[in-house]
């Protein structure tokens, strides 16, 4: 295992049986070079994604934008150093680890890891809260996301353990499209557009 994983499971008390009855995926994180800052978020954060994912992002957001829809980034590219403390946070609440992970991944599973995965929100509305299955930029992203390689990671009653996240896409891209994504991805492709 990733030696700096390691020891952020022994900070966080992270057991070998909470990564094998783990769900997720494991996620790189990528060469910083492959990474680019492409806004700022609400908060002043920068908004970090993997260069692909950047580029498909851009070309979603104008889009939305030619709908009248905003679509605001609120994380993208996280460290598994950054996954760390978020959970460390919670802790210091008070509140207990198995009931922390099914909202936030073990570090080295969370797909904002890799650059490909965005938060987003609705100007109006608050952040990762289910409300934004409510919103209109919702609505756009459920319609259109997939023409742009990206789709929802975890819908309701996912089975990879973790909750209803409606905000929260991942870039596959093109190729890494498969079985109905693929399918639904070139229904919806109306407007055929190339993008990497
Ligand atoms: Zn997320």
């Amino acid at each position: 295992m990733h030696a700096q994983l390691q020891s952020i499971y022994e900070a966080l008390g992270i057991t070998s049986e909470h990564v094998t009855k783990n769900k997720l995926l494991a996620c790189e994180q990528p060469l910083l070079a492959e990474l680019e800052v492409v806004d700022i978020d609400f908060e002043g954060k920068p908004f970090i994604l993997l260069s692909a994912a950047a580029r498909a992002w851009r070309e979603m957001v104008r889009a939305a934008d030619e709908d009248e829809i905003m679509l605001k980034p609120f994380s993208g590219f996280r460290s598994y150093l950054h996954q760390k403390s978020l959970i460390e946070r919670h802790l210091k609440n008070g509140r207990p680890l198995d009931n922390i992970l099914t909202h936030i991944a073990i570090p080295g599973f969370s797909e904002h890891h890799s650059g490909r995965a965005v938060d987003i929100h609705e100007a109006g509305h608050p952040v990762l809260e289910e409300e934004f299955e409510r919103t209109s930029a919702f609505a756009w992203l459920s319609e259109n996301a997939t023409r742009f390689g990206f789709r929802l990671s975890y819908p309701r009653g996912n089975d990879q353990g973790i909750i209803y996240e409606p905000w929260h896409w991942y870039f596959y891209g093109w190729s890494d499209l498969t079985g109905h994504a693929l399918a639904q991805a070139l229904q919806n492709n109306s407007r055929k557009t190339a993008f990497w």
